[in-house]
C-alpha cells in the first residue's frame, strides 16, 4: 500500500492508462486510485472480508486489477491472481486450495467462470471488472458489478495497521508435474522486491519512465512492475487483454512508453510485426526478458535494428520473482560483437537481497568460473520459505531453496541457465544443455521456433531430438540446418534428428511444454538408434 500512497502524495498527477476489455482506454491519476482503493477496501469490508480472507482475480493488467491489488492487500487481506490460462482442473484446485471467497473477474472469463463454479467449494460470488451497463448475460448464480460494490464504499477509510509480515499477495506455480503450489508474498517481501527491481541495473525505473508491464499481473506479480512504477512515481501504461504484436506497437509509441517486460513469446509476436509493417518502438530504450530464455538473436534485433536495450531476467513465482538482471558492468560494458551478445544472453546477476550458489548433485558447491555448471540454489528475503499450507519447508536448514534449474555462475557474477534439471540431455554422462540448443537452432532465418528434448539411446542414455516450426513460407531441411548448427555448438551436441511440427505447446505462462513435446514424441525413433 505504501508505494501507491506515496505515488499519490508525491506523484499524484501521474497517470495510469488502460487499454480495458470492453470500456476503451480508460486514463486517471494515482491520486484516483488511490482514491478508489480507499472505498473499495471499505466496500468490501462491508461486504464481509476480513484480514487474511483470500480474494481471487481472473483479471488482465489494467486499473480496476491494480486498485485490487492495494485496496485489499492494504486492507490486510490476500490477492490471489488465478492464471486464466491454466487447465480447467488447475483453477478449480487453486481457487479451491486457496479457499477464495469471492473472484473479480474481467468480461473475458464469462464462460470459463461458467464451466468452473459447479466445482468451487468456497467462492461466494463472482465480480465482474465493469460498470453496469456491461455487465455480461451469464448463468452465474451469484454476481455483483465492481463499479456498484465500489460505489458502496467510504471515502473515509483509514488504513489499518498491521505487521509486515502479513500476507499481501498468493500466486500458485503453473505444476507442470502434480498439483500446482501456493506462494505467498508479504507486505516486506513485495517492498523489498520493489526496491531492489527498480535499481538502475535492474528496471532502471524512475519518475519519467513510462512503464507497459506486457508480463500479466498473473504470471509472478507481472514482476514486480505494478509495485515499482508508484514506488518511484513513473506512468503506468496497462495493456489489458491486447498482446499482440500490433496492438503493443501502437500503445507503445501513442502512450510513449520507455520501460516494458514479457516473456520472449510475446516479443516474436512484436518483432514480427515491426518487421512486416516497418514500424518502430517509439522513445522505448529498455526491454526486460525473462520468464525464459531469450534467444541471442532476440536480443541481437531489439538492440541492432531498434536500439532498445534488452535486460535479460531471470526469476520465479517462488521468489517474487526476480532473482537475476543482466545490466552491464564496467568491464563488460566494453564487450563487442559475439563476445557482447554472449554475455547478455546470459541471466545476469543476483539483484541485492539474493544469494545464489550452484551444487553438485551430492550438494558440494561448484566453481563460479561460468564453466561448470550445477543446481542452482538461492535464498534471500523475498525467497518461498513454505508453500501455502504445505507440512514441509520448501528450503534447507541453512534456508537455501533449490530452484531446479542448472546453471553456471561466472567470475563476474554473471548467471545463465544452462537447463531445466528435468530438461537437461544426459549423453554418456555429460550435460547437453536444451536451452543452447535451441538458441542456436532458432538463430537460423528459416527457423520461428525451436525446441529440444531427450529421447532415450541405447548407447549414450539419452540424446537430443530438435523440434522446429519453420519460419512462416520456410521450408528449410534438416541438413541445412544441422549445417548451421555444427558452426554454433560442439559436434556431440548435434542434435539426432530433427523432426519439423506446425506448432509447439505452450504452458499458461508461454513457456515451451516440454512434458507435452516428450509425450508426443514418446514413441519417435531416432535415426541412429
Ligand atoms: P511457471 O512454470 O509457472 O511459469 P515460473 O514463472 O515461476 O513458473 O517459472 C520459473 C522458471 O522459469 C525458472 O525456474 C526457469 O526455469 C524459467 N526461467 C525464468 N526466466 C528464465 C530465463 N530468463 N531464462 C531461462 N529460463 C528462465
Amino acid at each position: 500500500m505504501l508505494g501507491l500512497m506515496h505515488a499519490a502524495r508525491t506523484n499524484g498527477g501521474e497517470e495510469v492508462v488502460t487499454v480495458t476489455v470492453a470500456e476503451g482506454v480508460h486514463r486517471y491519476t494515482y491520486g484516483e486510485c488511490a482514491a478508489r482503493c480507499r472505498k473499495l477496501a471499505s466496500a468490501l469490508e462491508r461486504w464481509g472480508m476480513q484480514q487474511g480472507d483470500r480474494i481471487a482475480t481472473l483479471a488482465w493488467n489494467g486499473y480496476r486489477h491494480l486498485e485490487l491489488w492495494y485496496g485489499v492487500a492494504g486492507a490486510g487481506a490476500v490477492v490471489h491472481t488465478i492464471n486464466p490460462r491454466l487447465f480447467k482442473e488447475q483453477i478449480v484446485y487453486i481457487a479451491n486450495h486457496a479457499e477464495d471467497r469471492l473472484i473479480f473477474a474481467d468480461l473475458s472469463f464469462v464462460a470459463l467462470l461458467e464451466d468452473v463454479w459447479p466445482e468451487l467449494t468456497s467462492v461466494e460470488a463472482v465480480v465482474f471488472l465493469c460498470d453496469e451497463a456491461h455487465m455480461p448475460k451469464t448463468k452465474l448464480p451469484k454476481v455483483m458489478c465492481y463499479e456498484t460494490l465500489l460505489a458502496g464504499g467510504s471515502d473515509d477509510y483509514v488504513w489499518p495497521m498491521f505487521d509486515e509480515r502479513t500476507a499481501a499477495g498468493l500466486c500458485y506455480t503453473s505444476g507442470t508435474t502434480g498439483h500446482p503450489k501456493g506462494v505467498l508474498y508479504t507486505h516486506r517481501s513485495s517492498v523489498l522486491h520493489a526496491y531492489a527491481a527498480a535499481l538502475p541495473d535492474a528496471f532502471d525505473a524512475c519518475a519519467r519512465d513510462i512503464m507497459l508491464p506486457v508480463v500479466p499481473m498473473f504470471h509472478a506479480n507481472a514482476w514486480g512492475m505494478p509495485h515499482v512504477a508508484p514506488l518511484v512515481g513513473a506512468k503506468l501504461v496497462m495493456p489489458g487483454p491486447y498482446l499482440d504484436g500490433k496492438s503493443l506497437q501502437k500503445l507503445i509509441v501513442d502512450e510513449g512508453v520507455t520501460l516494458t517486460a514479457g516473456v520472449p513469446t510475446v516479443w516474436l509476436g512484436l518483432l514480427a510485426h515491426l518487421q512486416a509493417t516497418g514500424t518502430n518502438l517509439g522513445g522505448l530504450r529498455l526491454a526486460v526478458i525473462g520468464g525464459a530464455a531469450a534467444p541471442v538473436s532476440m536480443i541481437e534485433t531489439f538492440e541492432r535494428d531498434y536500439g532498445v536495450r534488452v535486460a535479460h531476467a531471470w526469476g520465479m513465482t517462488e521468489m517474487n520473482p526476480l532473482g537475476t538482471v543482466n545490466g552491464p558492468t564496467r568491464a563488460t560494458a566494453q564487450l563487442t560483437g559475439e563476445a557482447r551478445w554472449a554475455m547478455e544472453a546470459k541471466q545476469g546477476r543476483a539483484i541485492f537481497g539474493i544469494e545464489m550458489k550452484i551444487t553438485d548433485d551430492d550438494g558440494r558447491e561448484l566453481a563460479r568460473d561460468g564453466k561448470v555448471s550445477g543446481h542452482l540454489l538461492v535464498r534471500g528475503p523475498w525467497v518461498v520459505e513454505r508453500y501455502y499450507k504445505a507440512a514441509q519447508p520448501a528450503v534447507d536448514a541453512d534456508g537455501w531453496f533449490d530452484t531446479g534449474d542448472i546453471a553456471t555462475l561466472d567470475t563476474q557474477g554473471y548467471m545463465q541457465i544452462t537447463d531445466r534439471a528435468k530438461d537437461i540431455i544426459k549423453s554418456g554422462g555429460e550435460w547437453i544443455s536444451s536451452i543452447d540448443l535451441e538458441n542456436a537452432a532458432v538463430a537460423h532465418p528459416k527457423v520461428a521456433e525451436a525446441a529440444v528434448i531427450a529421447l532415450p539411446h541405447p548407447k549414450w542414455t539419452e540424446r537430443p531430438l530438435l523440434v522446429v516450426v519453420p519460419a512462416s513460407g520456410q521450408n528449410p531441411s534438416k541438413d541445412e540446418i544441422l549445417s548451421f548448427l555444427e558452426t554454433q555448438v560442439a559436434k556431440w551436441w548435434l542434435p539426432d534428428d530433427i523432426a519439423f511440427v506446425d506448432e509447439i505447446p505452450h504452458t499458461a505462462t508461454g513457456k515451451i511444454q516440454k512434458v507435452a513435446l516428450r509425450e508426443r514424441f514418446k514413441d519417435y525413433k531416432l535415426p541412429t538408434v
